[in-house]
C-alpha cells in the first residue's frame, strides 16, 4: 500500500492516525478500537465496515496517565 496516502489518513471519528496491519490488510484505530478493511488496496473508511478490535490489539492505557485531572 501506498505510504503517502496511508500518512493521509486518519479516522473518521476521531481524526487519529490510523496503524498499518499489513498482515491483516486493515488499517487499525487504537482509540476507537476499530479495524477498517483494505479491499484490493483501497481502504474502507466507512466505520460500519469496521470491525472492533479484539482487548489486546487496542492502545494501552499510558503509563503516565491515570485519568485522574
Ligand atoms: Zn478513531
Amino acid at each position: 500500500m501506498d505510504k503517502e496516502l496511508l500518512a493521509m489518513l486518519v479516522c473518521p471519528l476521531c481524526q487519529a492516525k490510523l496503524k498499518y496491519d499489513r498482515e491483516a490488510q486493515e488499517l487499525h484505530c487504537l482509540y476507537d478500537g476499530l479495524a477498517y478493511p483494505i479491499e484490493e488496496g483501497i481502504p474502507v473508511m466507512l466505520p460500519e465496515s469496521a470491525r472492533p478490535l479484539d482487548v489486546d490489539e487496542k492502545l494501552p492505557p499510558s503509563p503516565g496517565r491515570t485519568g485522574e485531572a
